[in-house]
């Protein structure tokens, strides 16, 4: 049984996220999604709230799952999960060098655990959740780079920022 976890913060789940887990979904038995706390960025959801988001838009992948990671090492949550695979995306050369970093240092942590990477597709190597999130935040159209629900909830969050000021 091969079973891999994708960790992330996902703030938001985008497209590119998307493809890389359908993807993924067909080299593995069972992809994990695992989302994190994030320690370094303030979310716009929770991460139990972008769990249920997230579900929504791989409902259509019957062997992936989509779980709230606690705040503990990703190998410490791969091996509680019973995968022996890491799955990270890479966009560009500057995920390369920030992912070889991770996974020398996963490699450490937990010789047993392979990280497997998925080159991003062209036409989503460009964006990241930051970046939508900014462009959102101005009004920009980035309908495209979300799967609908998401980008509903992500809509309606950022009205009620504008809202509250
Ligand atoms: P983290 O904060 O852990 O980097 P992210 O949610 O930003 O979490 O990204 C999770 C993984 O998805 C990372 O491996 C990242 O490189 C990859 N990723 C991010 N954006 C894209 C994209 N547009 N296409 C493919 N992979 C992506």
């Amino acid at each position: 049984m091969k079973k891999a976890l994708f960790p992330g913060s996902f703030d938001p789940f985008t497209k590119g996220h998307l493809d890389t887990v359908e993807r993924a979904a067909r080299l593995f038995d069972e992809v994990i999604i695992g989302v994190f706390i994030n320690t370094s960025k303030a979310g716009w959801f929770s991460a139990a709230e972008r769990t249920e988001l997230i579900q929504t838009a791989v409902a259509h992948l019957p062997n992936v799952r989509v779980v709230t990671q606690d705040s503990e090492l990703t190998v410490t949550a791969a091996q509680k999960l019973g995968a022996d695979f890491l799955l990270r995306g890479i966009r560009s050369v500057k995920d390369y060098e920030y992912e070889k970093d991770i996974m020398t240092m996963n490699n450490h942590l937990a010789s047993e655990i392979e990280t497997v990477f998925l080159l991003a597709k062209p036409e989503y190597s460009h964006i990241s959740s930051s970046l939508l999130k900014e462009v959102l935040l101005f009004n920009g159209d980035v309908k495209k780079y979300l799967p609908p629900a998401i980008y509903e909830a992500y809509l309606r969050k950022r009205d009620t920022h504008e809202k509250a000021k």
